[in-house]
């Protein structure tokens, strides 16, 4: 085993006891919260390590990394399922709709339409969640908490998006059990299932208020070196 593999199996190893330590103080099965790897700007070499761990469930933020990625992984390893957690352009929604087994950003109309659209015509559909700007940060994507009933019933209704759980990145600079709190309130209102809250800094928060997929990517793969 590389210097790397052994780092990043370390890492993997750490995270999963602390997702299974803080599911356990909510009294919640382990098994119901899902690991996702993000290993945006990672060398490949670390997602590599991380699949060599076992480690199967993946995110990535731009469609185009992941197309300049994953295909050749996942001629390797086709068991992979790969997750957008990143803005989505709706003029992307060919390439996301043919890549992502999950897309965890819808956000407006335009977009929630322009994915239907994709569906229908590739015959694909990727699990969808709403991804919701808790923060009402205006940098930030996300519908506002305010809109948030009504898009989720357009994407139902009008679009027919098969609609699983909601996502947030709650502001760097709060305690992030509120907006995780309120992200499993709006979730539980729609009958949605599943929750994808909570990042390196935040994932056992997150866990123990009900997060059914955690995205962490520093406390797996080491901080990302931006060219
Ligand atoms: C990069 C990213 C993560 C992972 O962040 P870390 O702090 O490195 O764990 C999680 N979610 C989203 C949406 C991201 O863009």
């Amino acid at each position: 085993m590389s210097d790397v593999e052994a780092e990043v199996a370390g890492n993997l190893a750490a995270v999963r006891a602390r997702i299974a330590a803080a599911a356990a103080e909510a009294e919640r099965d382990p098994d119901e919260v899902t690991l996702i790897a993000v290993g945006k700007v990672q060398p490949v070499e670390r997602v590599e390590a991380a699949l060599a761990a076992g480690q199967r469930v993946f995110g990535e933020n731009r469609v185009q990394e992941a197309q300049g990625k994953w295909p050749a992984l996942r001629a390797r390893y086709p068991d992979v399922e790969l997750h957008l957690i990143g803005p989505l352009q709706s003029n992307k929604t060919r390439e996301a709709v043919a890549l992502f087994d999950v897309i965890q950003t819808v956000d407006r109309p335009k977009l929630a339409a322009e994915l239907a659209k994709e569906m229908a015509r590739q015959g694909r559909r990727p699990d969808c969640y709403v991804q919701v700007n808790t923060g009402e940060e205006p940098q930030k994507a996300g519908v506002l908490p305010a809109d948030a009933d009504a898009f989720i019933e357009t994407c139902r209704v009008e679009h027919g998006l098969p609609l699983v759980g909601l996502m947030c990145i709650p502001p760097a600079d709060e305690d992030p059990t509120l907006h995780f709190a309120l992200l499993r309130e709006l979730a539980k209102r729609h009958g949605l299932t599943r929750l994808s809250m909570g990042m390196s800094g935040d994932y056992e928060d997150a866990v123990r208020l009900g997060a059914t997929h955690v995205r962490v990517g520093t406390a797996i793969f080491g901080a990302r070196h931006y060219e």
